[in-house]
């Protein structure tokens, strides 16, 4: 058997062509949704993900108001920057590029960005909203996972998903998502202290990998025609390639293909989606500004 490799990259082209047919009404009533993207120091990584972010909202007829901070950057001065943005009617949604340098708090930076321009969902009162299934914004990356999931001829009631990775902006908000009511999936979350992982993996009908540790899962960890979703980004070492590395996903997906149903690649799977949800989300929080609910 060989796995239907998913096009996130199409899913995500789908995507934005409809965010874009929105932000253009939008525009016509006068209102250009636009997100203040927020990067502290030079990591190169971020640097990149901040430009690929604002290169997509341009495409999809939306602004961005980029903003770069040196390193030394305080977090007061940070936190009096949010303040602006939060009460600047120009601007729908903020996003602060993570991670921020040691000296800043991160918890505190989120918490102060106005719940109603929060697009990535990190904020407490988004993430509490999440949990008690009421509106707010949900995070990028899991809805993305969602969105390729829903597309997928397989049904996510009473299936056996199993996630593997508990940080805040993928692992948990993703195990919570999946036993939604609406969803109906039989969760389990893997961590580092699981022990067996791979026979929970064994188990899943659903199998999310979203640990950060290239080639984890391996094809004997994966039950026969499941679907695979590969959240991981890893860079690995490869002196061939242009920038002597290239991107792995968490799941060794070669030995994944001869079992899985349905698996995404890296890059291309997961990554592409991220970026469509972003736009989505700012769209939405522009649409609810205009309309006085923001
Ligand atoms: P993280 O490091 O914050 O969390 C990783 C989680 O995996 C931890 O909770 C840990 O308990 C678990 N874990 C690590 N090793 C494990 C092991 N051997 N067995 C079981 N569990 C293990 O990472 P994160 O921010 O959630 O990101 C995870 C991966 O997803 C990274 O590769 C990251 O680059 C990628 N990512 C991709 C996107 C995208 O848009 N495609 C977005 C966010 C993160």
């Amino acid at each position: 058997m060989s796995a239907i490799v998913i096009d996130g990259k199409a899913a995500a082209q789908k995507i934005r062509a409809g965010v874009k047919v929105r932000a253009a009404a939008l525009r016509e009533k006068g209102v250009l949704p636009c997100l203040a993207v927020i990067l502290v120091g030079e990591d190169p990584a971020s640097l990149s993900y901040v430009g690929a972010k604002e290169k997509a909202l341009t495409e999809a007829g939306m602004a961005s108001r980029d903003i770069r901070l040196p390193q030394s950057t305080g977090e007061g001065e940070l936190l009096a920057l949010i303040g602006q943005l939060n009460r600047d009617p120009a601007i729908h949604g903020i996003l602060v590029q993570l991670p921020l340098p040691a000296h800043i708090g991160e918890d505190t930076v989120i918490a102060a960005i106005d719940p109603a321009k929060d697009v990535d969902g990190f904020h407490p009162f988004s993430v509490g909203s999440m949990v008690l299934e009421r509106p707010g914004f949900l995070p990028c990356t899991p809805l993305g996972v969602l969105t390729l999931l829903r597309e997928l001829p397989l049904t996510l009631a009473g299936a056996h998903a199993v996630v593997v990775g508990r940080s805040n902006i993928v692992g948990k908000p993703l195990a919570n998502l999946l036993c939604r009511r609406d969803l109906n999936a039989t969760v389990t979350l893997c961590h580092t202290g699981t022990r067996d992982l791979a026979a929970r993996c064994r188990e899943a009908d659903i199998l999310i990998a979203a640990a950060g540790k290239p080639g984890l899962i391996s094809g004997g960890m994966i039950k026969e025609g499941a679907a695979v979703i590969d959240v991981g980004v890893n860079r690995v070492a490869d002196p061939a390639a242009k920038k002597g590395f290239r991107l792995r996903g968490d799941v060794d997906f070669e030995s994944a293909l001869e079992r899985a149903g349905w698996i995404t690649p890296v890059p291309g799977g997961v990554g592409p989606m991220t970026i469509a949800m972003l736009l989505q989300n700012v769209l939405r929080a522009a649409e609810q500004q205009e309309q006085g609910h923001g």
